[in-house]
């Protein structure tokens, strides 16, 4: 079998190009959308995600702002950086990127982000409206794979889906938006885990196979089922002396093994990254437009 790449790269271009119309409206009303994202230490990997975010929106028009702080940054200061954001016309969505350092309490910042500003779609208002379907913030990585499914056609009505993960960004929501009754909804869902029993015998069900771990290549050939669509969520860096950077990006799945028995699957990088940064955009233009409401 031959098996497809389903490249994030293409869809995202398609989503930005659906975006440009909707900005270029709200810059006919004089409102540019605005994008904070506040980096608190000096983790390597956060910088490269927030430097992504950036040229994300750079390359839209939007206007972006970075808050960098050092990794002795309190949690009373978080907090008030926050706040002035929330009161900061300019600016309509607002992100904290994670990992903060361990001094701050990641829940209480989440839950000072005004719900009309939490483009990443992780406040509790906005949790509990994606729950119940009624979510137009949604949290970016479950939307982007959904939108990535669409796009290439993958309808998980009445699918097996098994998604490895249960992380409130991407394992829970995107098994509460499979669960829809609606467009790309009305999946049978799965939800595994690091305490789930007999794995593979679990992961050989699904007709789609979600791997958000966070550990290299974990999923192996023999774990997914002939013919499946996999869709990989993991980043992992792994050392490698033959590349200059002195390391490697990997998912969650060893794609290798798994080229001619899966039917589709997502490269890492470039399969489930630019949809999540894609999507962080369209939050933060549907941010603006309500703003202007
Ligand atoms: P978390 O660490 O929050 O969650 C990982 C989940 O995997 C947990 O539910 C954990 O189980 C489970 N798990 C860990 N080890 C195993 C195992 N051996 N077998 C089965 N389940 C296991 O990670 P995130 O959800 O935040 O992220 C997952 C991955 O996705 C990371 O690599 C992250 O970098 C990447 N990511 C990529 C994005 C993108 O845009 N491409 C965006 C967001 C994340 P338990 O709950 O029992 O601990």
């Amino acid at each position: 079998m031959d098996t497809q790449i389903l490249t994030g790269k293409e869809v995202a271009k398609s989503i930005r190009k659906e975006l440009k119309g909707r900005i270029a409206t709200l810059k006919e009303r004089g409102v540019t959308p605005g994008l904070a994202a506040v980096l608190v230490g000096d983790d390597p990997a956060s910088a490269t995600y927030v430097r992504g975010k950036v040229a994300a929106c750079d390359k839209l028009g939007l206007y972006s702002r970075v808050i960098k702080k050092d990794v002795s940054l309190s949690q009373d200061e978080l907090v008030d950086i926050v706040r002035s954001l929330n009161e900061d016309p300019q600016i309509h969505g607002i992100l904290v990127q994670s990992p903060v350092p361990p001094q701050i309490d990641e829940h209480a910042v989440t839950v000072t982000i005004l719900p009309e500003k939490d483009v990443d779609g992780f406040h509790p208002y906005n949790v509990g409206m994606m729950l119940i379907g009624r979510g137009d913030l949604l949290p970016c990585t479950p939307h982007g794979i959904l939108r990535l499914m669409e796009f290439y056609e993958i309808d998980p009505a009445g699918q097996e889906v098994v998604i490895v993960g249960r992380s409130s960004i991407v394992g829970k929501p995107l098994a509460a938006m499979l669960l829809r009754k609606g467009p790309m909804g009305n999946a049978t869902v799965t939800v595994a885990h690091s305490r789930t029993a007999n794995l593979a015998e679990i992961t050989c069900r699904a007709d789609i196979l979600v791997a958000a771990i966070g550990k290299p290549e974990v999923i192996k050939a023999d774990m997914v089922k002939e013919g499946a669509v996999v869709i990989d969520v993991g980043v992992n860096r792994v050392e490698d002396s033959s590349n200059e950077k002195g390391y490697r990006l990997v998912g969650d799945v060893e794609v290798a093994g798994c080229m001619g028995k899966a039917a589709k699957i997502t490269p890492v990088p470039g399969g489930v990254g630019p949809m999540t940064i894609a999507m962080l955009m369209a939050n933060t233009v549907t941010a603006a437009e309500r703003a202007i409401k």
